[in-house]
């Protein structure tokens, strides 16, 4: 660090992404972070029941079983969240990464042999916010239990509107139908080889989920290309 970059720290020192206080060092304070009620077990997707035993029971055509680390209620939380979406923080993906690897800890579910994949945001998206923030989370969670992360896998080809700025049930599944694809064979020269089929096991990551459209969505694309388990998870559930 040069001198001057030493005077700016002394004068702004980091703040909590969700209140605001000054801290000397990370991007939540204790308070924020001691506010957040972590969940403790996995949830139907599409009716957000806590599923006691691992199994859709009362939704069992629902392709993924739902983790949430928290409620999208919780004004950390979505403080948290709208500092990366909206404020485009790049910063604030580390708490919630670190949040949501806590709580998938805590899940009595085997990790074993699972592929971490991120929902995928349009081209569009991406030029407008930078990066995308389900990969930012779903980076450092894999990174955490030491799993594979494969970005390339599903892909977004279609830009629709956010599906945060659609109210009904049954409209945001139509905004998201038909969005996914497996991602198209790149070319040229130590490209990848195209994705022809998806991993067996996958922990599919998303950073909040409301209707549960979009995972069902992206679900449906990987299990039509063989994967057989999903464990869809998003940071918050409003669901
Ligand atoms: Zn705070
Ligand atoms: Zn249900």
């Amino acid at each position: 660090m040069d001198a001057a970059a030493i005077l700016l720290d002394a004068l702004f020192p980091g703040e909590c992404l969700a209140c605001g206080a000054h801290l000397l060092h990370g991007t939540l304070c204790d308070a924020c972070r001691m506010a957040i009620a972590p969940h403790r077990g996995v949830f139907c997707g599409a009716c957000g029941a806590a599923l006691p035993g691992l199994r859709n029971i009362c939704h069992p055509r629902v392709p993924y079983l739902l983790g949430a680390a928290g409620e999208y209620g919780d004004p950390s939380l979505r403080a948290l969240i709208h500092a990366l979406k909206f404020a485009r923080m790049r910063a604030a993906a580390e708490p919630l990464a670190d949040i949501l690897a806590h709580y998938i800890a805590r899940l009595p579910i085997d990790l074993k042999g699972m592929t971490v994949i991120p929902v995928p945001i349009s081209a569009a998206r991406m030029r407008e916010r930078g990066f995308n923030q389900a990969e930012l989370i779903a980076e450092r969670v894999a990174h955490f239990f030491g799993l594979p992360l494969m970005k390339e896998v599903l892909a977004r080809p279609v830009h629709r509107d956010p599906q945060s700025e659609i109210d009904d049930r049954a409209a945001r599944r139509q905004n998201v139908a038909g969005c996914y694809a497996l991602a198209p064979p790149r070319r040229g020269f130590l490209r990848p080889p195209p994705a022809t089929e998806a991993p067996r096991k996958v922990m599919l990551i998303d950073d909040v989920t409301t209707s549960g459209a979009t995972f069902t969505e992206a679900a449906r694309t990987l299990r039509a290309a063989g994967t057989k388990k999903i464990l869809a998870l998003a940071v918050a559930k409003a669901i």
